[in-house]
């Protein structure tokens, strides 16, 4: 109703009026941003102008009068939320002509699906039944919470084969966001966990009922009390009114969730203008629908407008060519080509290297040889599959001074189980060392934080830390696996055991406490670990290693962090789920091969191989003048370690054909791998080194 809508705004005042603010679009651009009040679909390659084309359309509603405080602008990443807004406000102001000294109109209602349903379910709680000082679940509270709930139905302790906390909520978040029943989600999604399914249900309820009581909302319930909220007719009628247009950017990637939300808010889907590309389509982890965009327009039947923007604003046609051949071998697609008048510029390069630690030393040479060329830091960027692909990058960036700001993933020293392994060998470096032997105490199933608690105490005290190690009697549940600690520790201690392959009887001591700890991602998490192990192939001890990490951390941060400073510049890495909508001058794209992309992980379901396709062809379409995919010939393949050290040679990614290839120029750099280890270190002295003897 018009009475909830806040005031409509003072109009601003102009510089001067502007001829025609939409003079550059072409003419399909100016056609989706004329575009009358019927469903709009706007459908297009990457770079192809959709989100400024939103932006214009907004601009243009604006100008003909809509209030930009009743436009309701969504989409799904905050990053993409953020460029959105920012687009539309830049765009508004020139519209407006208005004066540089004056802000840019605000768009109060531009952002995630799920922060919009915050701010709305915050607005109207009182109206649904809803506490009004409700809080707030992160993902990891979430996953807290299941848990208690699970302990507290008996299942923790009991079944051990029962779901883990983290498996929980995705089989949670899954069944809402797929709006499917949960044995239909469980057989599709979950098969492993289907037999689970009643015990799952009444989990659910009681994890609902505790959220509930303790006025806590979790993730998916932003949406799911969003579209409740809309099941009431009367305030669906309200809502519907309150928002004039709505504009959807990476419409590719809702799920059904966020659809059903959109068409209670606009029934006959007039107002309605969607944006996207279903060749980026790579959420459907997320349960991300692709057929919401192909089916857009038979929704609304007759009256829905799809528009095809064909034309690349972005990248060089070269850089296109090799980018439209990828996608052109999936199979299900809306067939469109992108071209550009934008021509020459060079072929981008396929570059092979010999390993990951010369993939590292490549990339970051390339970077500083672009920026002498006059390329700063912030128009290039570095995108990989996942987080702990730039591993070996960040180390060399750190040790040349290179700055950067990582998005996507998780900072690679940060990770639960890379901190794990790492306490072990600090811990067998110093055993005084408190905060990593209480790290790994905990990791031993019967140790809790008081026996850890008892034992760093009685190290501590003692003379030889090693011996009060080794005296000290654990809680009887845990003896067994304590005695396996201790043998492991003594291995490190003594002078035998080289290096790195000590790194390899840690990891073998892990492996079930990985397992336990982490079920559901435990493959996964073992790729770090192998990740790790490379990295301290190229030390020559456990003192280096460790060393070199300590004074030399990564400096990446992750999604939630800013840039370091607003001015400096910085290079980006980036996963490439979290580069969408982006674009740079110089992109890199590392690891184009086989078990890297498409992962290995992600090879199970011809679906998967072509969400993974879809990646590459995202990171590709971010360069704008040169592209760089990395091929290491010599890459350790995850999960293969007990078959020995297998690496792949020559594994080029199964997207790049040889006609793909054909495309790009091929770089060989001549140098061979140059020899990593350390010279051996001196022998040890007699006299161990007194800190204190200069104030004797
Ligand atoms: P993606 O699929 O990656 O999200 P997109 O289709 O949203 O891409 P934009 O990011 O809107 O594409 O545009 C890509 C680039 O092309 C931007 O730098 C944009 O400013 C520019 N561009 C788009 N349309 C035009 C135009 N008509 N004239 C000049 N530049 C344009
Ligand atoms: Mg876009």
């Amino acid at each position: 109703m018009a009475q909830l809508a806040a005031p409509a705004p003072p109009r601003p005042s102009r510089a001067a009026p502007v001829d025609d603010p939409f003079a550059a679009l072409n003419p399909q651009q100016r056609a989706a941003v004329m575009h009358g009040d019927e469903p709009l679909l706007v459908l297009a390659g990457a770079g192809s102008g959709k989100t400024l084309t939103l932006a214009a359309r907004v601009a243009r509603l604006v100008l003909d009068g809509a209030d930009p405080n009743r436009l309701l602008l969504l989409t799904f990443s905050r990053r993409a939320a953020q460029e959105m807004a920012r687009r539309a406000g830049r765009m508004l102001h020139r519209a407006l002509g208005l004066r540089a000294t004056q802000p840019p109109p605000q768009l109060p209602w531009a952002g995630t699906f799920h922060a919009i349903g915050a701010r709305l379910l915050r607005e109207y709680a009182g109206r649904i039944g809803l506490a009004e000082d409700f809080t707030i679940l992160d993902r990891g509270d979430a996953e807290d919470l299941m848990a208690l709930v699970r302990q507290a139905q008996g299942w923790a302790a009991a079944r051990t084969r029962f779901p883990l906390k983290a498996t929980c909520l995705a089989i949670y978040s899954r069944t809402l966001n797929r709006q499917l029943p949960l044995a239909q989600v469980l057989q599709e999604d979950f098969p492993w966990c289907a037999a689970w399914h009643d015990e799952l249900k009444a989990m659910f309820r009681a994890y609902a009922a505790e959220k509930q009581a303790q006025h806590l909302l979790d993730y998916d319930d932003l949406l799911l009390g969003w579209h409740q909220m809309l099941a009431d007719d009367g305030l669906a009628m309200q809502l519907g009114d309150r928002f004039g247009p709505v504009l959807v950017d990476e419409y590719q990637d809702t799920n059904r969730l966020q659809a059903a939300i959109l068409r209670r808010l606009k029934p006959d889907g007039r107002g309605l203008t969607v944006v996207g590309d279903d060749a980026q389509s790579i959420y459907a982890f997320r349960a991300a629908e692709v057929c919401n965009i192909l089916g857009f327009g038979q929704q609304f039947g007759d009256a829905a407008r799809t528009v095809l923007l064909e034309r690349n604003y972005r990248s060089t046609q070269p850089i296109l060519d090799a980018s439209n051949a990828v996608i052109a071998l999936a199979e299900q697609r809306h067939a469109k080509t992108l071209w550009t008048d934008r021509r020459g510029g060079s072929r981008p390069r396929l570059v092979t290297v010999a390993d990951e630690l010369d993939q590292a030393r490549w990339v970051a040479d390339s970077v500083l040889e672009q920026r002498e060329q006059g390329l700063a830091l912030t128009q290039q960027a570095v995108l990989f599959r996942t987080g702990h692909h730039s591993a070996a990058l960040e180390l060399e960036l750190a040790r040349r001074d290179i700055p950067f700001v990582k998005f996507g993933g998780l900072k690679f020293l940060e990770a639960a189980h890379v901190k794990d392994l790492l306490a072990v060998l600090r811990w067998a470096q110093n055993p005084r060392g408190a905060l990593a032997g209480y790290r790994v105490a905990l990791l031993v199933p019967g140790i809790g934080p008081a026996a850890a608690r008892r034992l760093i105490d009685a190290m501590a005290a003692a003379p030889d830390p090693a011996a009060a190690l080794r005296a000290w009697v654990p809680p009887p549940a845990a003896a067994s696996d304590w005695a396996a600690l201790v043998g492991l520790l003594d291995v490190l201690q003594s002078d035998a055991s080289p290096w790195p392959a000590e790194l390899e009887a840690v990891r073998a001591w892990y492996q079930p406490h990985l397992q336990r700890l982490h079920a559901d991602d435990a493959a996964v998490r073992s790729l770090d670990l192998e990740q790790l192990q490379r990295l301290a192939a190229a030390q020559g001890s456990r003192e280096r290693f460790l060393t070199e990490l300590t004074l030399d951390p990564p400096e990446a941060t992750s999604d939630e962090a800013g840039p370091p400073h607003p001015d400096e510049d910085y290079l980006t890495l980036s996963t490439i789920h979290a580069a969408k909508g982006q674009e740079w001058n110089a992109v890199t794209i590392l690891n184009v091969i086989d078990g890297c992309l498409p992962a290995d992980l992600a090879t199970g379901s011809a679906a998967a191989v072509a969400e993974e396709r879809r990646l590459l062809y995202v990171a590709m379409t971010r360069a704008k003048q040169q592209l760089q995919l990395m091929v290491p010939l010599r890459f350790h393949v995850g999960q293969q370690h007990r078959l020995g050290d297998r690496h792949l040679y020559g594994g080029m990614s199964r997207f790049v054909t040889p006609e793909v290839a054909a495309l790009f120029d091929r770089v060989a750099p001549a140098a061979p791998a140059a020899d990593r280890h350390d010279p051996p270190l001196p022998p040890r002295a007699a006299q161990p080194l007194q800190l204190g003897a200069l104030w004797d």
